[in-house]
């Protein structure tokens, strides 16, 4: 079954298949790292996971 889902950050759209709930992935756009919340009717719940970045803000 192939997944949908729109990226957080930019928006993109994402077609994904044979992913499970709390798997990530990076986005192919922006390249951040997103996790999967969860899956409803094939529509992807996606957040971005907040990696050890040692320069975040400023
Ligand atoms: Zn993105």
């Amino acid at each position: 079954m192939e997944l949908t889902g729109t990226c957080p950050e930019c928006e993109t759209k994402l077609s994904i298949s044979a992913l499970t709930v709390g798997e990530t992935f990076t986005c192919p756009e922006c390249l951040l790292t997103l996790r999967i919340n969860a899956v409803d009717n094939g529509v992807l719940e996606l957040e971005m996971v907040q990696k050890q970045l040692r320069d975040w803000g400023q």
